[in-house]
């Protein structure tokens, strides 16, 4: 079924004058809701819907933390949720990087992992992290819950930035969180008014319909990509884990491979239809390998991507 696009701000009360279910889009609205009820399912939990992944991360730690609160953030995990935390250290909000294939340290509020980690593709110490004390949370953006549902694995929330896959087309920015109880995060976002639009939520709704399909494909085909990169000489290291359509590999000249590509479009982002690669460098300095690059597979024909990248790597 399609989800119906309601572009309401406002729905009539009922005969005595009360509000119903909706009434004011800040607080919620169908499109959202029944977009949010199909992601939840796919997880195992609530899920909540946000105007970006950056916008739900936001949401999410001053929903749950308070001044003088201290995140543990997965080392090497996306460069912008360790930019957005030291956005809020004026609010006495702090973080503390960690290997998170092991335990995370003590005297931490909140432990965020990352499943897995972008562009270095470690996966986390599930059990470990649930192990501590605080609450853990999971940024599924790269795994899906085709891969992973780490509510079943005992975190207890899950972010993604649904830009990437779940949305899955390059042309909506949309976040989310899902977790078993998420009535606090929820008036947060009312207060706070971090609300997405409905038409973002129609898009990711759209999306969803494809995302195994797509997400499995990208996957064959990032399988088959990785072998072969692995035994191209002019390639040092492949990181492919599985899980997803995302490499990372490193090259002597980066600069030459993203801008010779030409099936391949050379842009930032990951997780659509279209494969891109970019050296990360370029956003991240020196917390990468100079010759590092990211490949997000999409969905072209897998031959028809290996004579792009090798025509790439070959060039001077
Ligand atoms: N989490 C991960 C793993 C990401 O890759 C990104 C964006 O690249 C984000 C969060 C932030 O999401 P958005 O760009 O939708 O704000």
């Amino acid at each position: 079924m399609t989800h119906e696009l309601d572009r309401s701000t406002i729905w009539p009360y009922d005969e005595r004058g009360e509000p119903r279910e909706f009434y004011y889009s800040r607080y919620g609205s169908p499109t959202l809701t029944s977009v949010e009820g199909e992601l939840g399912a796919l997880e195992g939990g609530e899920a909540l819907l946000f105007p970006s992944g950056a916008g739900a991360t936001t949401a999410v730690v001053l929903s749950l933390l308070q001044p003088g609160d201290t995140i543990a953030l997965a080392a090497g995990a996306y460069y912008g949720t360790g930019v957005t935390f030291s956005a809020l250290h004026k609010w006495g909000l702090k973080h503390v990087e960690f290997d998170q294939t092991g335990a995370p340290p003590d005297d931490v509020q909140l432990i965020w992992l990352e499943a897995p980690s972008n562009p270095f593709l470690t996966m986390p110490n599930l059990d470990a992290a649930v192990a501590h004390p605080a609450p853990v949370l999971v940024d599924s953006t790269v795994a899906t819950p085709v891969f992973l549902r780490p509510l079943e694995h005992g975190a207890d929330y899950v972010l993604h930035s649904a830009t990437k896959y779940l949305a899955g087309h390059d042309d909506v920015l949309m976040g989310a969180v899902v977790g078993r109880d998420l009535a606090e995060l929820k008036t947060f976002r009312t207060r706070s008014g971090i609300s997405p639009a409905p038409d973002a939520a129609w898009l990711l709704g759209r999306g969803l319909k494809t995302l195994e399909l797509r997400v499995r494909r990208q996957t064959e085909t990032a399988t088959l990509l990785a072998e072969r990169l692995r035994a191209h000489p002019r390639v040092h290291t492949v990181r492919y884990p599985g899980l997803s359509g995302l490499i990372s590999f490193d090259v002597e000249d980066p600069r030459t491979v993203e801008t010779s590509t030409r099936l391949i479009v050379n842009a930032t982002s990951l997780g659509g239809v279209t494969s891109v690669l970019e050296s990360r460098a370029r956003w991240e300095g020196d917390r990468v390998p100079p010759g590092l690059l990211r490949l997000s597979v999409g969905l072209e024909d897998a031959d028809a991507l290996w004579a792009d990248l090798e025509q790439a790597l070959n060039s001077r």
